[in-house]
């Protein structure tokens, strides 16, 4: 079988009281992509996040965490453009990505398009209500329309997420208008219990995104679980040709103690080679993904 991608996704808006492992300065982001890099991670996925945990998308924050993470090994820079909280207009939301491209030492590997629109607001099961109310995560289809050219004419892959078959069905679209070429590197994003935007992190959920797949368009996907425990479903994503997004910024994961993101890549590299499928190092992700 195909060798398997592991992407690390050390952070996303993650605080500490969860796990004290999560990066959020540069410094400490790069030397968590060194160490997952070594564990068998080809993609480090990151926000960058000020000294007290808040988002922090200035440009320099992202400079920074990419020329340190550069220096310390060769994984692959996949950024975010700044999910919910920089809801702005399609040019600024890319800005950063644009102006990281113009120098090599910072042009990232990939850059994310969010295939469509959900709510993404915060439900306490235990409760039975919802503690946020009015968050939207909006990506129009002219804002895609926007990603796709401009991430494409900077050299950059695009990284999909599909947070439902809704968005797989405008990923679709999107390569029948050729705006997204093949093989295309789709995430399917499950989430658990305390967000209902993504298909719930179980077999089912996650069965619902492979079995709508067309056979006909070549897409390598990935799977990660928004606040669950991906490693529920691991064996079956990589016994059946998928790839790995796991990290921190996900899932605490303190039904394992306190690992880092390197921790948990090692269990998926392990798993995975248990399994009789080897990890893909950067050439391999490159080549498996038809990069230049
Ligand atoms: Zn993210």
């Amino acid at each position: 079988m195909k060798k398997l991608i592991i992407e690390a996704r050390v952070n996303e808006y993650a605080m500490r009281d969860g796990n004290a492992n999560v990066p959020w300065l540069p410094q400490e982001i790069a030397a968590d992509a060194a160490e997952c890099r070594q564990a068998g991670a080809s993609i480090i996925h990151f926000h960058g996040r000020a000294a007290d945990g808040q988002p922090d998308h200035d440009f320099e924050s992202y400079r920074d965490t990419i020329l340190q993470v550069r220096a310390g090994s060769d994984i692959m820079v996949h950024p975010t453009l700044g999910y919910v909280t920089l809801d702005e207009p399609a040019a600024q939301r890319l800005d950063n990505v644009t102006r990281l491209a113009a120098d090599p030492a910072t042009k990232p590997e990939f850059a994310p398009m969010d295939m469509g629109s959900v709510n993404v607001d915060w439900y306490d099961p235990e409760r039975t209500e919802f503690t946020t109310k009015n968050l939207i995560y909006q990506n129009a289809t002219d804002t895609l329309e926007y990603f796709a050219r401009n991430i494409r004419a900077q050299g950059i892959s695009q990284y999909l997420v599909c947070w439902n078959i809704s968005f797989t069905r405008q990923m679709i679209a999107f390569m029948d208008m050729g705006l997204i070429p093949e093989p295309a590197f789709c995430l399917f994003l499950l989430s658990d219990d305390i967000m209902l935007a993504g298909h719930p992190g179980t077999p089912e959920g996650l069965d619902a995104h492979t079995r709508f797949l067309p056979p006909h368009r070549h897409v390598e996907w990935s799977v990660c679980n928004y606040n669950g425990d991906l490693l529920r479903l691991s064996e079956s994503i990589i016994t059946s040709g998928g790839h790995i997004s796991i990290g921190l910024g996900d899932y605490a994961y303190e039904n394992l103690g306190a690992p880092s993101n390197a921790d948990l890549v090692h269990q998926v590299a392990e798993q995975a080679r248990s399994l009789g499928r080897e990890v893909a190092d950067v050439a391999e992700t490159r080549a498996l993904l038809g990069m230049d």
